[in-house]
């Protein structure tokens, strides 16, 4: 029996963000050069950036429902997925670290 576990692995946080489909209400956008209005379904890069798509995430995961997360994954096995909310709180952490040590 196939099942979906949620795991912890260590990334290099650049390399997430250069490549990563992010999930809105209807359709996708890049997170590295911001293009919105993307197919997340089937694109493979970005129309813009052109940049590969490796991780896919959804921006409502903010007290995300199971439900929205696993269609996502069904949807794109290709693409590992990434809690937006995750990469957020480490954008605003890296931020921060920045700006203090201006
Ligand atoms: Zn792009």
């Amino acid at each position: 029996m196939n099942i979906f576990l949620r795991t912890v692995k260590e990334f290099v946080y650049e390399e997430v963000c250069s490549h990563l489909l992010v999930v809105g209400e209807l359709k996708g956008d890049c997170f590295n050069c911001k293009e919105i209005g993307i197919d997340y379904l089937t694109a493979k890069n970005c129309p813009k950036c052109k940049t590969e798509f490796k991780y896919i995430s959804y921006r409502s995961s903010f007290g995300n429902k199971d439900s929205n997360f696993l269609n996502i994954v069904k949807r794109r096995p290709d693409l590992i997925y990434i809690e937006f909310v995750d990469l957020v709180k480490l954008k605003g952490k890296k931020q921060a670290e920045e700006f203090f040590s201006q």
